[in-house]
C-alpha cells in the first residue's frame, strides 16, 4: 500500500455503461483504478472524490466512454492447443478463423475434406511426411463416419492423421495403421474392426490415439510451443476473457513446461492470465497420490497471471463421437462401429481413490463427464470421499456436465459441486443430438443450465476451445437462446436469462476456480480486469448477443486492444 503522504495515483475509466455483478451496486457510470486494482465503481463525481480526500493525482480516461464495460470473462474450460492447431491444416465443418486471423472454408461433404486433403498431399514435397489435419466432425455428413478406407483415397503411401472436433477421436490411413503396426489383435479399447476384422481407421479416445505415435507425438507438439501460449491468450484477449483455463493439456510434471508458462504468462506483454491444471491423461506415470504433490508444490510459485490448483480428470469420451457414457436407454441412433455405451477413461471402481488423493491434497477436482453415467460415477465419488474426509469449499466441478440429471443437480447442491455447462453444443451439434446421438427429449434437456440453476448449483459456461470457437458472447447466446445450426429451438425451459449467462461466465467461473476473492466482478478490491463491449449484453435482443463487438480487455488496469491479427 502506498504512504499516506503520497497516495498512488488513480485512473478513472469512464463508460456508456459499467455492469459490475456487484448485487449491491449492480451499474456504475465510471470504474476508479489503482496500480492494477479497482478503487471503486460509482459515479464520476465519487470516483473524483477519492483523489480529493487522498490528494491523489487522478487522471480522467475516456475512450471508453461509448462502451460498456462488464467484469473480464473467465474461461474456465479451454485448452491451450486453441493456440497451436491453427499451425496445423483445419478441415472442420463450420467456417473458422484461425489465431492469424486467416478464414478455414467449412467442408460440408466427405468429398470435399478428400478433396482438401489431396491438395495438402499434393503441396508437400516429401512423400513419406506426415499429413496431419484437424478439426474433423463427419457427424455432419452421410454415412456419419470417415474411415481408413476414405483417406486412402488420398495417398496410399503418406502417412495421414486426422484429429476430429471434439479432441477424442482421429481417423488414419492404412499407410498409418501399417506404419503404427496398428492391428486388430491390439488388446487397446477404442479400435473398431471394419467387415473383414480388419481396423477400420478411426482410433477413439487418447489410449489409441496414442498407438499412433510419431503422428500423435507430432500433435501433441503443437500444445507446447510459445506460439500456441501466446495466440491462445490473444484470441482470448479479442473475445473478451482476461482469465483463461487450460484444462489439463499441459503436463506440469515437466519442469520445462511449466517453465515456459513462466516464461510466457508473467511476460508484461501477454494479454490475460491463465489457470493451468493438472492432468492425469498427459501421459506422466505419477500416481494420483504423486501428481498432487507436484499440484501442492506449485501452489506457493502461482503469480498475478499464472494460477494452479486444479486437477482434471476425465471419465469418459464425447457425446457426437458416441464415446460418452450414458444411462439407459443409451445412444438413439448411433452409426455401426461405435462402441454399444462410450468408453470409460478411467476404471469407475478407481475414481474415489483417484479424487480422494487429490481432494486431501486440497486441490480441486474437475472431472470431464459429459455422459450423465459418468456424473453419477464422479458424483458419488464426491460423495464417498467426503464422507471420510470431509472439507468445506471443495467446489469439486462436473465438467461438461451436458447430460446431468435434476436428481444429480440436487446431489450436486447438497455436496457444495459445481458445474461447467458446455452450452455451445446446442448450436454446434444440438440437431445431431436430437436426430442422432440422445433423441428428442434429452437432446432437449441437454446443457441444462435452467435447472442447475434452480436446484442451487453454482454454474459457468464454457466453450472448451478449440473444440468450439473461444468467445463468451457466443457461448452465453448459445445458453440464453438454445438455438441449433438449423435455427430450431432445443429446449426451450432450459434457457436462461442473459443476466444469469453474464453471471455464469464472470463470478460463476470465477467461483469455480477459487479465484473470485480477486476476480469476477468490478468492485473495491478486486483486480481491475474489464471486457470493453461495443454494447450491453443484458439489453440488446437476445438473439443479437454475440453480435456485439469487442473492442478488447482492460487486464489489471492496463488497456488490452483487440488486435485484428496480420
Ligand atoms: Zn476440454
Amino acid at each position: 500500500m502506498s504512504d499516506h503522504n503520497t497516495p498512488a495515483p488513480i485512473t478513472i475509466f469512464t463508460a456508456k455503461k459499467v455492469i459490475t455483478m456487484n448485487p449491491a451496486r449492480p451499474t456504475a457510470e465510471a470504474v476508479a483504478v489503482r496500480g492494477d486494482r479497482i478503487v471503486g465503481a460509482g459515479s464520476l463525481d465519487e470516483m473524483k472524490s477519492w483523489g480529493e480526500v487522498q490528494s491523489a493525482e487522478v487522471t480522467i480516461d475516456e475512450q471508453f466512454k461509448d462502451k460498456v464495460l462488464t467484469p473480464g470473462f473467465i474461461e474456465a474450460h479451454s485448452h491451450v492447443m486453441a493456440g497451436g492447431l491453427w499451425m496445423l491444416p483445419y478441415v472442420g465443418f463450420f467456417d473458422r478463423k484461425g489465431a492469424d486471423g486467416a478464414l478455414w472454408k467449412g467442408l460440408k461433404s466427405l468429398d470435399e475434406v478428400i478433396d482438401k486433403l489431396r491438395e495438402l498431399d499434393a503441396s508437400m514435397e516429401d512423400p513419406n511426411e506426415l499429413l496431419l489435419a484437424w478439426g474433423l466432425d463427419p457427424i455432419y455428413f452421410e454415412g456419419d463416419r470417415m474411415l481408413a478406407k476414405h483417406l486412402d483415397q488420398v495417398s496410399e503411401t503418406r502417412p495421414i492423421f486426422v484429429y476430429h472436433a471434439s479432441g477424442h477421436l482421429a481417423t488414419v490411413n492404412t499407410a498409418l495403421l501399417n506404419k503404427a503396426e496398428i492391428t486388430a489383435d491390439d488388446p487397446t479399447p477404442g479400435i473398431p474392426l471394419d467387415a473383414d476384422g480388419k481396423p477400420d481407421g478411426e482410433l477413439q479416445e487418447p489410449a489409441a490415439m496414442r498407438l499412433a505415435g510419431d503422428a500423435f507425438d507430432k500433435l501433441t507438439e503443437v500444445f507446447r510451443t510459445p506460439d500456441s501460449m501466446w495466440n491462445y491468450a490473444k484470441e482470448a484477449r479479442n473475445a473478451g476473457a482476461t482469465l483463461i483455463t487450460d484444462l489439463g493439456t499441459s503436463q506440469l510434471a515437466d519442469p520445462e513446461q511449466v517453465q515456459r508458462w513462466r516464461d510466457a504468462a508473467d511476460d508484461p506483454e501477454y494479454p490475460c492470465r491463465v489457470m493451468v491444471a493438472l492432468s492425469t491423461m498427459m501421459g506422466g506415470l505419477q500416481s494420483p497420490a504423486d501428481l498432487a504433490q507436484i499440484g501442492v508444490d506449485l501452489l506457493p510459485s502461482a503469480s498475478e497471471k499464472l494460477k494452479f490448483g486444479m486437477v482434471k480428470i476425465v471419465l469418459d469420451g464425447s457425446i457426437q463421437g458416441f464415446t460418452a457414457r450414458i444411462t439407459w436407454p443409451h445412444y438413439y441412433n448411433a452409426p455401426p462401429g461405435h462402441p454399444g455405451n462410450g468408453l470409460w477413461l478411467l476404471p469407475p471402481e478407481q475414481v474415489a481413490s483417484i479424487v480422494e488423493a487429490f481432494h486431501v491434497a486440497g486441490l480441486t477436482v474437475h472431472a470431464h463427464c459429459n455422459g450423465d453415467e459418468a456424473a453419477e460415477v464422479f458424483i458419488s465419488a464426491v460423495e464417498e470421499v467426503l464422507e471420510k474426509h470431509p472439507r468445506f469449499d471443495h467446489r469439486h466441478t462436473v465438467q461438461h456436465s451436458q447430460l446431468t440429471t435434476k436428481a444429480q443437480y440436487q446431489r450436486m447442491a447438497a455436496l457444495g459441486m459445481c458445474a461447467n455447462i458446455f452450452s455451445n453444443h446446442m448450436f454446434y451439434w444440438g440437431d445431431q443430438h436430437r436426430d442422432l446421438t440422445v433423441g428428442p427429449e434429452r437432446a432437449e434437456g441437454m446443457d441444462a443450465c435452467a435447472t442447475a440453476l434452480r436446484e442451487g448449483v453454482s454454474f459457468s459456461i464454457h466453450c472448451d476451445a478449440p473444440v468450439t470457437p473461444m468467445g463468451h458472447l457466443r457461448t452465453m447466446w448459445c445458453a440464453v437462446n438454445r438455438l441449433t445450426a438449423t435455427g430450431k429451438t432445443l429446449g426451450e425451459h432450459e434457457k436462461i436469462s442473459a443476466e444469469a449467462a453474464l453471471h455464469a461466465v464472470t463470478l460463476g467461473a470465477a467461483w469455480q476456480l477459487k479465484l473470485d476473492h480477486d476476480i469476477g466482478s468490478i468492485e473495491a478490491g478486486k483486480l481491475a480486469d474489464f471486457a470493453v463491449l461495443d454494447d450491453d449484453p443484458l439489453t440488446v435482443d437476445p438473439v443479437a448477443i454475440d453480435d456485439i463487438g469487442v473492442w478488447g480487455t482492460v487486464l489489471g488496469g492496463v488497456p488490452f486492444p483487440a488486435e485484428s491479427p496480420a
